[in-house]
């Protein structure tokens, strides 16, 4: 929904020099390529340590070879109740059995009684920017890279102690930060990167400074070069950028189609990529193995985004009842997000907050099309730019209750969301199933004090209700 770009962009900007001093434009480059030198340095020093021998040590010492979860009763991410009298034993990083609870525990495994409490898999958020959420605009703003991935560092481990160890990454540079999750550096979910969200000039996350505008042949602007964004306005530049976030390890390619929330210049009903570059695009990520999801509001940029081939529209709260009737005949994926009221874009002001109060009369509607027309439909909460808002992650799941059974809406956050995350097929950073609680499948679960099935709402409050996340095979928290 949103798009950090501009805050970024200025923040590096306002690190290095003045907006109002002379030969601006001139140094401008050497600037940007200064900042982005310090900013690779102070990534690369992460993702270096991340190879080190001994690196992440700290957590590796927390999993044991074998953990036998005891007296569960388990959501298995699938079915729409509990099935009791269980125990699940995790060898490694995966689910080994799922026995009956009488069964005898290895000798050699760490038990955990749960005491008839409710184990599920890991939620998966489908629209999140790992980076982007937690930091204020005025941190933004006040130019530091070095805050700003201390900040999404200490949110990361948020995120995951809220109970959620999958994200999808709309858009942000999120590789390395990846990484360091990864090799155990800094706790925090898995991460299916999209790397920069790549637009048309003056499509939402082009927002370039006054001073970038005209472009200059072979210069990027600050975004650009910082990750959060790629410009690209013919054939040949969507499919080069298409290919470099690619390379750096994106698990599918997020374009956009059109206007959106917080970039004023770019009004949700426009639209940006022609049918024919948005096909372009799908064929690069066809030839990676993986697809193409579209940022898209109106009906017309749905349907075009539809009409070049890709798999996956992201929002589409502005749709009309025949766009929606696409999603169904064709089989895309609509990954939204239910918002509802203000508190659910505290951070929007002036015209992103007119914008948004359009997208909450959508909502509903979207919903509504969803179950007539039993749409292919993921959850995401896409919160951004307030550690404030960032919690909300939790109250925007339990929003679909207002369309949804319990059941539905954590099917939906996990197995549902899990459907979504496979279209990355080969590019799939995690080799193994998400989203269920089966034999084989990654060991990312938690335990709940109470049952969400009955009561979802105590899902908002996990640092009272969450007992138990583990991701990986490992132990986050426990306070059983
Ligand atoms: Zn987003």
């Amino acid at each position: 929904m949103f798009s950090a770009g501009m805050k970024y962009r200025h923040l590096i900007h306002n690190g290095g020099c003045s907006c109002a001093s002379p030969g601006l434009q001139q140094r401008s480059g050497y600037l940007a390529d200064y900042s982005r030198r310090n900013f690779l340095a102070a990534i690369g020093s992460v993702a270096v340590a991340g190879i080190m021998p001994g690196a992440g040590n700290a957590q590796n010492a927390k999993r044991p070879s074998k953990i036998l979860l005891k007296q569960v009763r388990l959501f298995d991410g699938k079915s729409d109740k509990l099935h009791d009298g269980v125990q699940v034993l995790v060898e490694g990083n995966t689910i080994a059995a799922i026995d009956p609870a009488n069964n005898p525990p290895p000798e050699d495994a760490t038990i955990i009684n749960c005491d008839n409490r409710m184990l599920m898999p890991g939620m998966i958020d489908a629209h999140w920017h790992a980076i982007y959420a937690p930091v204020p605009l005025q941190v933004l703003m006040m130019g530091d890279p070095g805050i700003i991935f201390a900040a999404a560092t200490a949110e990361a481990e948020r995120t995951l102690l809220r109970g959620f160890t999958t994200i999808r990454d709309l858009g942000g540079p999120t590789f390395t930060f990846k990484q360091a999750i990864d090799t155990g550096i800094i706790p925090g979910p898995r991460i299916f990167p999209s790397g920069a969200m790549i637009t048309t000039s003056g499509g939402h996350g082009d927002l370039r400074m006054p001073f970038e505008i005209p472009a200059r042949d072979g210069q990027l602007s600050l975004s650009e070069l910082m990750g959060s964004a790629a410009i690209a306005d013919d054939i040949g530049g969507l499919q080069r950028r298409v290919r470099e976030q690619l390379l750096q390890g994106a698990s599918q390619v997020k374009i956009v189609g059109g206007g959106g929330v917080s970039s004023p210049r770019s009004p949700l009903d426009m639209t940006t990529f022609s049918e024919t570059e948005i096909r372009a695009a799908v064929e690069v990520a066809r030839d990676w193995n993986t697809y193409v999801t579209v940022h898209a509001y109106a009906s017309n940029t749905v349907q075009r985004a539809i009409a070049g081939g890709v798999s996956c529209i992201e929002h589409a709260h502005l749709m009309d009842e025949q766009t929606a009737r696409m999603f169904a005949d064709k089989k895309i994926w609509l990954s939204t997000q239910p918002f509802l009221t203000i508190e659910d874009a505290a951070s929007q002001t002036g015209v992103g907050a007119e914008r948004a109060a359009q997208i909450f009369v959508g909502t509903p509607k979207i919903y509504g099309y969803a179950k007539k027309y039993g749409i292919m439909t993921a959850w995401g909460s896409d919160l951004l730019f307030s550690p404030e808002l960032a919690p909300r992650q939790n109250i925007m799941l339990t929003h679909l209750s207002n369309w949804f059974t319990n059941a539905e809406a954590l099917r939906m956050a996990t197995s549902g969301n899990a459907g979504l995350l496979a279209l990355s097929n080969l590019r799939a950073p995690y080799p193994g199933n998400l989203g269920v609680i089966e034999k084989g499948a990654l060991a990312d679960m938690l335990v709940w004090d109470g049952n969400p099935l009955d009561d979802i709402k105590l899902v908002e409050r996990p640092e009272e209700t969450l007992k138990i996340v583990m991701k990986d095979g490992r132990i986050f928290k426990n306070t059983l």
